[in-house]
């Protein structure tokens, strides 16, 4: 498959007027359209929700606009359950699944309302003794260890997953919280990460029914809700194919309706946990070539550098690169696209067929709408960009605006020494 950008030149030309690069942009279109495509896949279940994962894209302009689908927050933090009530989500439109949690933040969680998704079995106990409760409506996660295949391919591999509860743990955690006084359960797992098959929701959803069946026929539990998590994944690669997300929403209905609704649980409500599909074909890093260097290697310097994208560094992970103007070009060039870090994995392609690169070339590198901008960090004393929303009338708005010097010396704010940079 041809990897086309969302944005032309000409439209980052007149950009690039007003923001300089590196910048982050977002594509309100894409995330619409996919937003409705995956409401439409899940219709068949009244109660369904996606709890759209903050950590992804921890933008609420974007958030905002997940909104208007009926989506509703799912943090793993302090900040993220802030920036989600801050913006008017509330109560159990927010799911609040973190796992090592410090005790403030459950405090937190309950004190705004939002459904506390339980990582570990002595979270019981550390929770009612912090808020001096069991909260009504409660969720658990499960592990079921070992690894998580399809057929011959292996997804991922739980067992050596720090999350979650063993199926034992699972069971005594219920039939405890419903004598604290628990009344409503959901039961949520996470098995596989980024999985770019249509067959993992469906597969994942067979476990975690038969699971909830036995669960309410051992200990009496009202589940009122299954949630399958993130972990539908999108083709980073162009010779990947895309998930369609109407076959995985069928794929659930059909396991649904053999599991659940035989079992008298036909009133389940679907949540899922979606970050990176959500987002992630929907925003792109735009940077310039700023040098380039001929040594045992070619190298092509940007602009922008792991700072602005931890995946290829932290993962090795491949992100489709468009030099823009050159797309019809042949790729006859061998290119590392580096960026300024002092850490020689600050590269964004090594070994990349691109076409000749030129200084001043902008370049697009895909998929970096989800944990792209948000995994950013302060290495080097390097800045993060600012984000920007490219609209569907083709206006442009800035949704945050780039770090400055100050931003990076605030925390020094206490120390004389520095307070002429501050
Ligand atoms: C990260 C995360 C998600 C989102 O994962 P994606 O791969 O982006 O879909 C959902 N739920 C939990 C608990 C997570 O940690």
């Amino acid at each position: 498959m041809n990897k086309k950008p969302f944005v032309t030149l000409e439209q980052l030309e007149e950009i690039t007027k007003t923001y300089p690069t590196p910048f982050y942009l977002y594509d309100e279109k894409g995330i619409r359209e996919n937003a409705k495509a995956l409401k439409e896949a899940f219709s068949w279940n009244p109660g369904y929700k996606e709890y759209f994962a903050v950590k992804a894209t921890p933008n609420p302009f974007l958030i905002n606009i997940l909104r208007e689908y009926g989506c509703g927050c799912d943090c793993s933090s302090m900040t993220e359950l802030m920036l989600s009530h801050e913006i008017g989500v509330t109560g159990e439109d927010i799911m609040f699944s973190s796992n090592d949690t410090p005790a403030e933040e459950f405090a937190y969680a309950a004190e705004i309302g939002a459904i506390i998704n339980l990582d570990d079995f002595t979270h019981i106990d550390f929770l009612e003794k912090t808020i001096g409760y069991i909260p009504e409506t409660i969720s658990c996660r499960f592990n079921p260890g070992g690894i998580f295949q399809i057929s011959n391919d292996i997804m991922d591999n739980p067992g050596d997953a720090k999350y979650g509860m063993t199926e034992e743990q699972l069971f005594d955690a219920y039939r405890i919280l419903r004598e604290k006084g628990a009344k409503h359960f959901g039961l949520h797992a996470f098995l596989a990460s980024n999985t770019v098959t249509n067959e993992y929701y469906p597969m994942l959803a067979k476990v975690l029914f038969e699971l909830a069946v036995r669960l309410k026929k051992e200990t009496g539990a009202d589940i009122r809700f299954i949630n399958l998590s993130g972990g539908i994944g999108i083709p980073y690669r162009p010779d990947q194919e895309a998930n369609d997300i109407r076959i995985i929403g069928e794929g659930v209905r059909r396991v649904y309706e053999e599991v659940l609704v035989p079992a008298g649980m036909g009133d389940v409500a679907i949540y899922t946990e979606l970050g990176r599909f959500m987002m992630g074909p929907y925003g792109c890093l735009v940077t310039k070539a700023i040098h380039e260097k001929h040594t045992y290697k070619e190298y092509i310097g940007v602009d922008a550098c792991a700072v602005n994208l931890m995946r290829p560094a932290m993962y090795g992970a491949y992100h489709h690169i468009t030099v823009m103007g050159k797309e019809d070009a042949p790729c006859d060039h061998v290119y590392d696209v580096t960026g300024s870090l002092c850490e020689n994995n600050d590269k964004f392609a090594i070994d990349r067929p691109l076409p000749k690169i030129d200084k001043g070339d902008l370049l697009v590198i895909h998929d970096t709408g989800a944990h792209g901008y948000a995994m950013g960090y302060n290495y080097n004393g390097k800045l993060k960009s600012a984000e920007l929303l490219l609209k569907e009338d083709g206006g442009v708005q800035l949704i945050r605006r780039a770090e400055t010097p100050k931003d990076y010396f605030a925390t020094f704010d206490c120390f004389d020494i520095i307070k002429g940079l501050v």
